[in-house]
């Protein structure tokens, strides 16, 4: 069945890739990095952990395998509505050996709130069947071995690395990919170039917190349709062309803004 496009852009594909219309419409985003980039990002994450000082993964779990199938569950999907789905399946499904015997379809059902379930439900008894094939039923902790098991593309095993693991990991969603690029900090969408753009630029201690505040930035703040500017921590170090302008912010910043956008 041929999708249309809107259809397409909401699909979880490989390595995460987001919908152009969730990050910036074409045309409208910075051409390079800034070249004040490492200067900006030690500011611009002093104030947003100000700004957020609670950032921190929103979705529950209490093991690594719970974050590792909540993260496949997460993929356009709320955190709210995916908590919400397992708190009753961590109950029911206590480790890989479970998930794995799972019968897809009821499975499928259980899941189904999360969207896009056939799908889901295939990748964690897939999942959860290499785990106990190759790693005796725990989730590895390299991200090697997590990107090999079926339905672990790179952001998922960021998450789990950098949260479950407490490795500097840092994980590309849409939400990074929108605010990186409004910030000057990549000008890219693609979520590989992306996390090496901004590995560069941050100390590998802070990877995993990064991850969290700009996460929670684009989620509360610099939203994709209409950004709270107004409301900004960082408006005086966003360069993106579209945003409105504020009372009382310096114009010398404008030629800055200017000479980034290339
Ligand atoms: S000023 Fe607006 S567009 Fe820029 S980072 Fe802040 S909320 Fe986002």
């Amino acid at each position: 069945m041929r999708l249309t496009r809107r259809q397409a852009s909401k699909r979880p594909g490989p390595r995460g890739k987001v919908g152009q219309s969730q990050v910036t419409r074409p045309g409208r985003r910075l051409h390079r990095v800034r070249p004040d980039a490492n200067a900006a990002a030690g500011r611009i994450l002093k104030r947003l952990s100000r700004r957020y000082p609670d950032a921190r993964v929103e979705l529950e779990h209490a093991t690594p395998l719970q974050l590792l199938v909540a993260t496949i569950l997460s993929a356009q999907c709320t955190d709210q509505r995916v908590n919400q789905v397992t708190r009753t399946l961590f109950q029911k499904y206590r480790t890989a050996a479970d998930f794995a015997q799972a019968d897809p379809a009821v499975l499928m059902e259980e899941i189904r709130p999360t969207g896009f379930f056939r799908n889901k439900a295939r990748a964690i008894v897939g999942c959860c069947q290499r785990l106990l094939s190759e790693h005796g039923g725990e989730v590895p902790d390299t991200l090697e071995a997590l990107t090999a098991l079926p339905g672990v593309w790179r952001k998922t095993a960021n998450v789990v690395l950098g949260n479950a693991f407490g490795k500097p990991a840092l994980a590309v969603d849409t939400h990074v990919t929108r605010v990186a690029n409004r910030l000057g900090l990549t000008a890219t969408e693609d979520p590989d170039k992306i996390e090496q753009d901004l590995c560069g630029l941050i100390p590998s201690a802070r990877w995993a917190q990064a991850t969290h505040l700009l996460i929670f930035h684009g989620r509360y703040t610099c939203k994709a349709l209409r950004p709270l500017c107004d409301a900004c921590a960082i408006y005086e170090d966003c360069l993106w062309p579209e945003k409105p302008r504020r009372r009382g912010v310096s114009p010398t910043l404008r030629p800055a803004a200017r000479a980034a956008r290339g």
